[in-house]
């Protein structure tokens, strides 16, 4: 795309270097039911004797990349387990193993003196004593796939919890000691409007979490969604509607005293999540599991998306994994611009240079011009940021960057 080629350069930092530390992901790939607009690699109705033998894999296999010589130079300073639902394993097989992963890999104390040890669970899948247990093993953030303060909406994406469910959720994680909580909400939904979205908004805010991930609604290809939408048969929100919502979440959770700090990503004042900022920056993470990626120091690794066959590679002393790529430097660069963007504090410009020796202006040249011109990107302190225009139609935006 560019004339101008980032190279690394030998007086200042090299992408490796510049590195922070780095974050690891566990995937547990396992729900209740499979989500009509869902294209995570998740599996519904497992036997409990392969998530067992998956969650004991899971163990050994963190063990193991911990004394990889990569691991051991390194610092951690973010474990997020994620699905699929990992409350759908054995509490305390999940509990070890997460108490396990603390102990073995070298994780550094974050702003709050601890590392940040986030558990996704669906509302409906928590009870007191598992809560309890997980905040033994070290976790000390619940992310709540609420995703609606509507029955009627969490029908309509085939949720199978209740509003409910959810406030008893969070109340729980809260009487279990929880002191920073996500709550996920999805807007563009099929039959939502504004109206009903910002009652959404307004309960989630009363509930008052620590933080709030906003998205929306994708119709991926392959999921019932999509087959549905091919057939005119899912009433989604207009273009127009959506941006609205887009908008109101804006009013509504910085009225509150949330910040936004990505696009899609609401927190009050020292909740930002650290495993999702390094992502955002571009910083490595090892993934565990199946169906897991890592990437670290321009290479990126895909796990088996197959627990068996995960389970299967492991017992057999394998590695568990189906596609590596390297990616040369201007991906790399392409990259942690388009990540960057999405942070309302946009990319450093002069540490992007000292990372591949050029800058964003120099690599785009008159296309970066023309969306400065448009009023969509600008530089603040030496930072590229989108502007609230930008914000709004950042997917247009990054098109013409990657
Ligand atoms: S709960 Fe999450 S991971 Fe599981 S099927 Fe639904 S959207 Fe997918």
């Amino acid at each position: 795309m560019s004339p101008v080629k980032p190279k690394t350069n030998p007086d200042h930092l090299t992408p490796e270097t510049a590195e922070s530390p780095a974050g690891i992901y566990v995937h547990v790939p396992f729900c209740q039911t499979k989500c009509p607009y869902c294209s995570f690699v998740s599996y519904p109705g497992m036997d409990s004797k392969l998530k067992n033998n998956y969650i004991q894999t899971l163990h050994r296999q963190a063990l193991k990349l911990a004394k990889h010589p990569w691991s051991e130079a390194r610092e951690f300073n973010s474990l997020f387990v994620g699905g699929g639902n990992p409350p759908s394993v054995a509490t305390e097989k999940m509990a070890t193993c997460i108490a396990a992963c603390l102990d073995a890999f070298n994780f550094t104390a974050g702003a709050n003196n601890v590392p940040e040890v986030t558990l996704e669970a669906n509302p409906n899948t928590v009870n007191p004593a598992m809560l309890q247990r997980f905040r033994e093993a070290g976790v000390n953030r619940l992310s709540i796939g609420m995703q609606a303060f509507s029955d009627s909406m969490l029908n309509n994406i085939g949720r199978k919890h209740t509003v409910q469910d959810g406030v008893r959720a969070f109340e729980l994680a809260r009487a279990a000691g929880f002191t920073n909580i996500n709550l996920d909400l999805m807007y563009g939904l099929p039959g939502q409007n504004v109206a009903v979205w910002k009652n959404s908004l307004q309960q989630a805010v009363a509930l008052a979490p620590e933080h709030l991930s906003v998205y929306e609604l994708t119709v991926e290809q392959g999921t019932p969604f999509a087959e549905l939408a091919g057939k005119g048969e899912l009433n989604l929100p207009h273009e127009d509607a959506t941006l609205a919502m887009f908008e109101q979440a804006q009013e509504s959770l910085t009225a509150a005293g949330f910040g936004q700090y990505e696009i899609s990503n609401y927190a009050r004042k020292g909740f930002a999540c650290i495993h999702n900022i390094n992502y955002w920056e571009n910083g490595s993470y090892i993934g565990l599991g199946a169906g897991a990626v890592s990437c670290f120091s321009g290479v990126r690794i895909k796990s088996t998306e197959s627990p068996e066959q995960f389970v299967h590679l492991l017992d057999k002393n394998r590695i568990p994994y189906t596609a590596a790529e390297f990616l040369p430097l201007q991906a790399r660069f392409r990259e942690a611009v388009i990540m960057g963007l999405r942070m309302t504090a946009g990319v450093s410009v002069s540490r992007l240079e000292k990372q591949f020796g050029v800058t964003p202006q120099k690599y785009y040249g008159a296309a970066l011009g023309k969306l400065q011109q448009q009023e969509l990107l600008h530089e603040v302190e030496n930072r590229l940021r989108l502007t609230p225009k930008g914000l709004l139609l950042a997917n247009r935006v990054m098109a013409q960057l990657v």
